[in-house]
């Protein structure tokens, strides 16, 4: 037997008897692990959206002699994840999957976040080469060896109209997560939302995280409006949501153009929807949550100000500020 095939072996056989050893003294509890805390801490792993649970000391992994899982993604460097398929939801809207380096491999990500994403296809450089546009998207959907965004695609889009002739096998740079609002249970009475177009993604999110979380009782409603019908994103998802909790999630769709017998809302936000739908400015603990194209954005909330470091929220205005919000109130995306 060779010197390298004797350590292999030496190395799987320790780690076989390990785990062995920690079957056998789980064995006792194969029962109880299902509704024991490992069994929840891995099973948390299977959508970075559900309730981060604390990942304890002895899990099947380490048992196993295997590293726990590492978060692919980082805050302060790029790094390039493989695209690994690509699915059309309508005409402009397409559905990427990007692989992390390894299938155990999380995200990292913690709820409210977002990622940024780069692409060179800037303005031409004079060494030929193109500058880099850096753009936010929010996962649609992020768990154990990859993660998803759903992207509108742009005519005159910069980077969504380069994201949109990605082909599989294609890699593109992401840096993150970037906290934005941490979302912490039962910490307001009610969550108001207010979606615009691509920007359900981080509302999404944050709905997710609070309605898949069996003891957080947070009241949410989402006002989510689109152009016509075919242009909501992930509805299947939001309506099964809306299913699943009948008492806790309100949904309102709004359409510019909606079709002869819509029962949703029509035209554009309005602030009698808005008094309507979204917690009452008076109650004191809510918390409204904006994100949409800038248009939208200008007349609900006030745009963001990129510009003003101490600042980037900017003055609250708009809709949610003439039926009595207050900036503390809300957060814009
Ligand atoms: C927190 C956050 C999360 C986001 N998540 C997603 C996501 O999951 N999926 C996604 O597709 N986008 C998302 N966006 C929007 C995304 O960051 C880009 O703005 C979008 O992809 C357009 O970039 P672009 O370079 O293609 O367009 P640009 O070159 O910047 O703009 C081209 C044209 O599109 C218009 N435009 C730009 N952005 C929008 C917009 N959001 N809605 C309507 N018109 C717009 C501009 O007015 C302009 O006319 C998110 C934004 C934020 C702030």
């Amino acid at each position: 037997m060779s010197a390298f095939r004797r350590a292999f072996l030496g190395t799987v056989g320790r780690r076989l008897h390990a785990g062995a050893l920690a079957a056998t003294g789980a064995a006792t509890g194969l029962a109880a692990y299902a509704a024991s805390p490992i069994a929840r801490s891995e099973a948390s792993l299977a959508d970075d959206n559900a309730p981060a649970a604390e990942h304890p000391p002895g899990t099947w992994s380490s048992w196993m002699g295997f590293a726990p899982p590492k978060a692919a993604l980082s805050a302060t460097e790029w790094r390039p994840l493989k695209l690994s398929s690509v699915t059309w939801k309508t005409h402009d809207t397409v559905l990427l999957r990007f692989n992390f380096p390894k299938y155990w491999d999380v995200s990292g990500m913690e709820c409210a976040s977002y990622l940024l994403a780069r692409a060179p296809c800037g303005s031409l450089r004079p060494d030929g080469t193109r500058a880099f546009v850096v753009r936010p998207y929010t996962p649609s959907h992020v768990t154990v060896g990859y993660l998803e965004l759903v992207i509108k695609v742009y005519e005159d889009g910069k980077l969504s109209r380069y994201i949109g002739n990605l082909r599989r096998g294609s890699t593109m740079d992401f840096r993150g997560p970037i906290m934005k609002l941490p979302i912490v249970e039962n910490q307001y009475e009610q969550v108001g939302l207010v979606a615009g177009g691509t920007g359900i993604t981080p509302m999404l999110q944050v709905a997710k995280r609070i309605l898949l979380n069996p003891t957080d009782t947070t009241k949410v409603s989402l006002l989510y409006g689109s152009k016509t019908e075919d242009d909501i994103i992930l509805r299947e998802e939001i309506d099964e949501l809306a299913r699943q909790h009948p008492d806790q999630f309100q949904v309102t769709y709004v359409l510019d153009t909606p079709p002869a017998g819509w029962t949703g809302g029509s035209g554009h936000m309005s602030t009698a929807l808005l008094r309507e739908k979204l917690p009452a400015a008076s109650s004191p603990n809510s918390k409204v949550l904006v994100c949409g194209p800038p248009g939208m954005m200008k007349a609900v909330s006030g745009p963001m100000d990129y510009e003003n470091k101490e600042n980037p929220q900017g003055p609250l205005e708009g809709q949610l500020k003439e039926i009595g919000f207050v900036a503390s109130q809300v957060c814009k995306f």
